[in-house]
């Protein structure tokens, strides 16, 4: 005999199952872009414990949250290096990584990039690797939308909106983009929109590990 209530409670219980599991894959989050940056604190660094201190406990937590409010994951890696400083005060980087963005944690920036201008970051490619050097005596969170943006987050959108694949004449020196670097910095912060650097980002990278294979295969 068939227990039409049983099968009907049957029926019942998984058309909901079917329908709860069709509104999880709706209402699920997009996929986030994993933005993997490789994390150096500079051991020749001199600066005070609670400069190290705020960084790590306000200025990097807030520009984990901006990326990841506007879609993109920073997955971090950690390890040793230093900035040497040759004679002329032109930085010697240890401990860079391929393929990924080197976040570079120092007292101050070399003379030689900071030419007096007392910058709380720099980022550039250095002999291939894209470097972002954050000067921990004047870096600093969120402060002013569109004029002083947490300075992880500006440094880093300089490697991931590809500023530096540009060449001279130097572009941190034109306001232009300064600009369009906070510009982007205060979409992700007050307004959670991170779509346009997510498209750069993943270019940025495709151009990155395209030039490491064409450096490996010209090693060979
Ligand atoms: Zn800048």
């Amino acid at each position: 005999m068939l227990d039409w209530g049983a099968l009907e409670v049957g029926l019942t219980r998984r058309n909901f199952l079917r329908t709860a599991a069709a509104a999880a894959i709706r209402s699920s989050p997009p996929a986030r872009l994993p933005v993997p940056i490789h994390r150096v604190m500079d051991a020749r660094a001199q600066c005070p414990p609670e400069q190290v201190h705020h960084f790590w406990s306000s200025i990097w937590p807030e520009a984990v949250r901006d990326f990841s409010r506007g879609g993109m994951e920073l997955r971090t890696s950690d390890g040793p290096g230093e900035v040497r400083r040759s004679p002329g005060d032109k930085p010697i980087f240890i401990g860079l990584r391929r393929g990924v963005i080197n976040l570079v944690l120092t007292g101050h920036i070399p003379m030689r990039w900071d030419n007096g201008r007392a910058l709380a970051g720099v980022t550039t490619i250095y002999d291939g690797y894209p470097v972002c050097l954050i000067a921990l005596r004047y870096a600093h969170g969120n402060q002013a939308p569109f004029l002083s943006v947490n300075t992880c987050v500006h440094e880093l959108l300089h490697a991931l909106l590809q500023d530096i694949f540009v060449s001279r004449p130097k572009w941190y020196q034109t306001g232009a983009r300064e600009f369009r670097i906070d510009w982007y910095a205060t979409g992700l912060w007050l307004f959670h929109d991170g779509a346009a650097v997510r498209n750069s980002a993943q270019a940025c990278f495709a151009r990155l590990h395209s030039a490491d294979a064409a450096r490996t295969n010209a090693a060979k």
